[in-house]
């Protein structure tokens, strides 16, 4: 993980936010090459998912055809959108505080052992933010027991590593980065909203939030789809844009994050059918990660428990990537599938709400009536040829797009060798990546500077930049260069050379195969739009 941290800042994949006045935790910027490579993620998600969606055919594994359709919301919407939809009441984490070190840590985040020694039992931890846990625990241990490394067997544990969550008795842990017992406070509750004042008098009655995700402007659009589009149920409406979590320990490069990007659908369907829907939607969305690169037994869908699942939920499954910074064996989630019934469109309705499937309005205000009121509109359907009025259940992929990269870059970081120009084997770093979401396609070189190959390349090179993303390069030995651009991740390198100028053909090299065969240089053009687009 540290290689490709250090290959993404000297290539320009992603740096920290605000870097030269010494960062902010959980935000990252995205440089040349990186804003290209999410861009892709993005564009073939949306492309796969809304604009190259067949609305006539029936899919595989559909119980029938069904139309896609786009939307892009604000990011500061009606604060009474996230009271309904709960994330006002039950959006949030725990955290605990060290009095002494004044640092705080998520509650369910700290691990520690329980440890004897000296006659005294205590509970050590590490914080969430520790890559080596266990080394973390005992360190802490032996400093706060006075002992040395050499004298470690004097370290009585009792059990494995557990979360701070299993100890009833805060006097007795010793916080991670504490010298004394009893520092860490209580656990509280933490809302993840990123809260903002809206207008410029306003007071905390004009308290708006930073979305923390991009569903609800899908939910209360509903109607307005339907009723400007003529989509008929069965239909999903997609959405890609930034969502904001105050995460309390942001971590893990840009996986945990606090500001990001979210690729969404909601899929509005007959209650009848949306067992089928959820299986659907559950097996396309595993298979698009196959398809763009993530195989093999570091990607899984992971069906949840039912004790994991939410109240209004009779399906999620994750698919999940085991990515490199995790402990082997752990995955982290790359993308949510749900199965959310028809909790959402009923939260933001008003007089609907049924108190045994939404717990929100068993909260009620003075008067006896539910505190959180939806908007008083109707969000139910009516089939236009069955003439049923019913309120679509939901299915809910909900996919990030920097989760996404961040999986793209660890599956494409490779170790490898590969021949330099006298035919040396070296060790190269290059980048995998999937044609379709590579930065650059291609890159074009002239073998040397003379003798009419740069303007040749320069020819080429222009054409190609017509459809492409593409870089020309003249500079330096051309085994430094095929380098460069392994690195980058371009999967084709084009290269001028003497037997161009006389016969018009051109070599185009094979990033991942290092196989090179030559096309006409007016063939150069399609021959990678095959290649990148099949
Ligand atoms: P986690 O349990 O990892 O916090 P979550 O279950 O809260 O994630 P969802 O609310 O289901 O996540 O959000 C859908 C998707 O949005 C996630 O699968 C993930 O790809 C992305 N996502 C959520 N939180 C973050 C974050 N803090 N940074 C980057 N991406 C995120």
């Amino acid at each position: 993980m540290e290689k490709l941290v250090s290959l993404c800042k000297r290539r320009g994949f992603l740096f920290q936010s605000s870097e030269i006045y010494g960062g902010i935790n959980g935000f990252w910027d995205y440089g040349p090459l990186g804003v290209e490579l999410k861009r892709n993620v993005k564009e073939a998600w949306w492309r796969d998912m809304v604009t190259g969606h067949d609305d006539l055919s029936t899919m595989p594994g559909a119980p029938e055809p069904y139309e896609m359709t786009g939307l892009d919301c604000t990011i500061i919407m009606h604060p009474q959108v996230w009271k309904c939809s709960g994330h006002y009441d039950l959006f949030h984490d725990y955290m605990v505080d060290c009095r002494q070190s004044k640092r705080r840590y998520r509650h369910d985040q700290v691990v520690g052992r329980w440890v004897e020694a000296k006659g005294q039992i205590v509970f050590a931890t590490a914080g969430s933010d520790s890559d080596h846990p266990e080394a973390d625990i005992e360190r802490n241990a032996l400093k706060f027991f006075g002992l040395r490394t050499k004298q470690a067997d004097q370290l009585k544990w009792d059990g494995v590593m557990v979360s701070l969550t299993t100890v009833d008795d805060f006097s007795q842990v010793l916080g991670p980065d504490a010298k004394e017992l009893g520092t860490l406070t209580e656990p509280r509750e933490y809302n993840l909203m990123f809260k903002t004042i809206v207008g410029a008098l306003g007071g905390e009655e004009n308290a708006a939030f930073l979305r923390p995700e991009t569903a609800q402007g899908i939910f209360v659009n509903f109607k307005n789809v339907v009723d400007s589009s003529r989509v008929r149920v069965p239909f999903g409406i997609a959405q890609i844009g930034k969502s904001f979590r105050n995460e309390i320990t942001p971590r893990n490069f840009t996986f945990r994050s606090r500001e990001f990007e979210q690729m969404e659908i909601e899929f509005f369907c007959h209650p009848n059918s949306s067992a089928e829907w959820y299986t659907y939607w559950r097996n396309r969305r595993f298979q698009w990660y196959i398809d763009m690169g993530l195989a093999g037994d570091k990607l899984r869908l992971r069906e949840h428990d039912p004790d994991e699942l939410s109240h209004y939920s009779t399906g999620t499954a994750d698919v999940e990537y085991a990515f490199p910074f995790l402990p082997a064996g752990e995955y982290g989630e790359l993308e949510g599938i749900a199965h959310r019934g028809d909790f959402d469109l009923r939260s933001h309705m008003e007089g609907k709400l049924d108190p045994e499937s939404n717990p929100l309005t068993l909260e009620l205000d003075e008067n006896g009536k539910p505190r959180h009121r939806g908007s008083g509109k109707d969000l139910t359907y009516r089939d236009d040829i069955t003439n049923e009025r019913y309120t679509p259940h939901v299915i809910e992929p909900s996919a990030g797009a920097d989760r996404a990269t961040l999986a793209f870059l660890c599956e494409a970081y490779t170790e490898d060798e590969a021949p330099d120009e006298n035919g040396k084997m070296q060790s190269r770093v290059v980048m995998k990546l999937h044609p379709r979401i590579a930065p650059l396609k291609a890159a074009v070189f002239p073998l040397v500077k003379k003798d009419g190959m740069p303007e040749m390349a320069q020819d080429i090179y222009r054409s190609l930049k017509k459809k492409f993303n593409v870089f020309y390069d003249e500079k330096g030995a051309v085994g430094r260069r095929y380098r460069r651009q392994d690195e980058a991740g371009t999967p084709f390198c084009i290269t001028v050379d003497g037997e161009s100028i006389s016969d018009g053909t051109v070599t185009i090299r094979h990033r991942d195969t290092l196989e090179q065969w030559r096309v006409k240089k007016d063939d150069v053009v399609a021959e990678i739009d095959k290649l990148v687009n099949g």
